[in-house]
């Protein structure tokens, strides 16, 4: 089965700029930013969408979190103030199938978003 573009960055067949990995995620940089900053947050563990985790593997969801958590404290986002976005579907404009946690900073964001 072939492997999402996702996938090929965790297991570095695609390069990518690494800000955070461990184990189960891996936290890079969106090779189009929308933001000064703009890093894409991953669990390494394949699911097209939150709503598509089986509560048997809902750790992957503390596992991103914390990730999450303790690189926006190292990079200093906890200070400067963040957005995180999960696009989902059509209608959300996603266009990698693979849950990915959009960490926005360095400019102000309208609310509510567009
Ligand atoms: P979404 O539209 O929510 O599915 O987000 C997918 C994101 O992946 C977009 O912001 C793209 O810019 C980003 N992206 C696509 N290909 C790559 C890549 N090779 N490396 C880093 N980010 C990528
Ligand atoms: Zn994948």
């Amino acid at each position: 089965m072939d492997q999402c573009l996702f996938c090929k960055i965790i297991k570095k067949e695609i390069p990518s700029e690494v800000v955070y990995e461990n184990d189960s995620v891996l936290i890079f940089k969106d090779i189009t930013p929308k933001a000064p900053t703009h890093l894409l947050a991953i669990p390494k563990k394949h699911y097209a969408g939150i709503h598509l985790v089986p509560p048997d593997d809902s750790i992957i969801f503390q596992q991103l979190f914390a990730a999450i958590g303790e690189t926006v404290k190292i990079i200093g986002l906890d200070l400067a103030g963040y957005r995180q976005v999960i696009n989902f579907g059509d209608c959300a404009g996603q266009t990698v199938h693979h849950i990915h946690v959009h960490i926005l900073s360095g400019r102000d964001f309208t609310w509510p978003p567009g």
